[in-house]
């Protein structure tokens, strides 16, 4: 692995970091290493969890509003990727809930729209069917009908 010290990334191999070009060492168990960055609520969720766990992490605020970072030591790097991955899954399960409605209304509205164009078109199609059909059972009836006047 190979560190930034400017930018607190990790990679796996290269010769400068792609974010700042800067030259890149060999981590240091005590380096702070970017893990992720979250929005308020997931950073204390994050936070919650690794302190829980008794993993070292620090959270300062990003540029962005409202975005922090979170930072953890390269000696914690792996427990800290799999911490990390367990809130983020357990974060996913509990905000469904929250979102479903909204998800579920976007979802639906579409696919009813669709139903119902789809309806529309099979109603079109007999429509059409039907009033061709009527045509030429028009047209044999009028035949029928008109026939024996020419024979
Ligand atoms: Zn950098």
């Amino acid at each position: 692995m190979l560190y930034c010290s400017k930018c607190h990334a990790l990679y796996e191999n290269g010769t400068a970091c792609s974010n700042c070009e800067g030259p890149l060492t060999e981590p240091k168990p005590g380096n702070l290493i970017l893990l992720t960055a979250a929005t308020y609520a997931s950073s204390c969720e994050i936070l919650d969890a690794f302190r829980a766990r008794g993993i070292y992490i620090d959270r300062q605020p990003a540029i962005e509003e409202g975005v922090y970072e979170l930072f953890v030591q390269y000696a914690d790097w792996e427990i800290a990727n799999e911490t990390l991955q367990i809130v983020l899954e357990d974060l996913e399960k509990r905000t469904p809930p929250v979102h479903e409605p909204d998800g579920e209304k976007n979802k639906g509205k579409p696919e009813l729209s669709r139903g119902k164009k789809w309806l529309l078109r099979i109603l079109g199609a007999v429509a059409f069917g039907l009033a061709i059909w009527g045509v030429i059972a028009l047209t044999d009836f009028a035949m029928s009908f008109v026939k024996p006047w020419f024979t």
